[in-house]
């Protein structure tokens, strides 16, 4: 393998999926729905197969998608933005991340990661050459410590990547948070890059853009996707908004990594981007009563339960039940539970400081969540 993939293992979440399956464990890893996305999408999709959408799409997006996609932005942000020069469709949004950095990270240039952070950020900036700084979240309440994002920024640094809602503490950056961090991207001209998939699970406060900040949306590349919104993160669809002279970078990256994205399912996320404003809440309904299932049955249990604000993660700590680290708590989960959960050191540039947190996911129908819990009832 090349050295700049090195270090990089199996992903964690493939790892946990190939031992749930393995033990016949009740899989809270990975966070993918064991339940289906909705009719109105999948119908979409078959008739755009049958009616022979099915050759190389426009390489940024078929039209129709890359017009739903400004549409919902403008609702949600308030942002215009232009669906032919601002849009590029990719493969899920982690290839919009992937686009992203080999489209506008020199070698050597510094970009800031907020620990934990999902696995591609790092595996995909170091491919760009990037230096990695990080800045840890701590709990309980995983909040920004700006003095040492502060003093963190230099000459070098030339993005910064923000994920909200967090995956995988279910943090939200609060506007507080996010003003000052904007405040600091103008006065050092940084670029920030903001991973959003989550946006539509937000239960304790509003989500908020980067892009819709003052004086923001020129320097910030937005990402999305639409597999956790829609149940379907099999399709594979994500998309990147920003300014034309940073599209540019991410679509010359897109060209060469994968060119077009699958031509059918775009008209069917088309469809569903469409979707009225009931969909989206009652999803919501949806995902709290899965939260309160999980988060009450994992307090039952014993774990100590941090906060989640959004997505459908949440973060506990297991000491109270003497296993030595998360690792080591996970497996234990598996063999002698039944249930699987993500370690999360694989999350931050020292592990050592995720050691004590495992992530579980909701995304799951409430009678899996109810015999997990009671799974770890009866064994743990
Ligand atoms: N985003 C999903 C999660 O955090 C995993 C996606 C993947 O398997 N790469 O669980």
């Amino acid at each position: 393998v090349a050295k700049r993939l090195e270090k990089f293992k199996t992903t964690i979440f493939t790892q946990m999926s190939m031992l749930a399956i393995k033990h016949g464990a009740i899989n809270l890893g990975q966070g993918f729905p064991n339940f289906d996305g909705p009719e109105f999408v999948k119908e979409a999709a078959i008739e755009a197969i049958k009616s022979g959408k099915n050759q190389y799409a426009r390489g940024y997006g078929v039209p129709d998608l890359n017009s739903a996609i400004v549409a919902r932005f403008q609702k949600d942000t308030g942002l215009v933005v232009d669906p032919e020069k601002e849009v590029t469709v990719t493969s899920g949004c982690t290839e919009a991340i992937a686009a992203t950095m080999l489209g506008l990270i020199n070698p050597g240039d510094e970009v800031i990661l907020f620990a934990p952070f999902y696995d591609s950020y790092e595996a995909t900036l170091s491919m760009a050459g990037a230096n990695v700084k990080c800045i840890t979240l701590r709990p309980p309440d995983f909040s920004v410590p700006l003095d040492e994002l502060k003093s963190t920024i230099s000459k070098n640094t030339r993005a910064i990547l923000i994920n909200t809602p967090h995956n995988p503490t279910g943090k939200m950056f609060t506007r507080e948070e996010l003003n000052t961090i904007a405040s600091l991207c103008i006065e050092n001209d940084v670029l920030v890059f903001t991973d959003e998939v989550y946006d539509k699970l937000a239960f304790e406060m509003d989500h908020i853009s980067m892009a819709s900040l003052p004086g923001m949306y020129s320097r910030t590349v937005t990402m999305n996707s639409l597999g956790k919104t829609f149940s379907l993160t099999g399709w594979k669809i994500g998309w990147a908004i920003a300014p034309p002279h940073l599209t540019w970078g991410v679509r010359q990256a897109h060209s060469f990594l994968t060119f077009a994205t699958s031509t059918p399912m775009q008209y069917a996320a088309a469809v569903a981007l469409r979707a009225p404003e009931s969909y989206y809440e009652e999803l919501k309904r949806d995902y709290s009563a899965k939260k309160a299932i999980l988060v009450d049955g994992l307090k039952a249990v014993g774990f100590k339960v941090y906060p989640s604000s959004g997505t459908y993660f949440v973060v506990v700590d297991h000491t109270p039940f003497g296993l030595e680290n998360d690792v080591a708590f996970c497996e234990y989960l598996i063999k002698e539970v039944g249930v699987v959960a993500i370690p999360t050191s694989v999350f931050y540039l020292n592990p050592e400081e995720g050691k004590n947190l495992v992530r579980f996911t909701f995304c799951k129908d409430e009678g899996t969540l109810r015999s997990a819990v009671e799974r770890m009832k009866e064994k743990l």
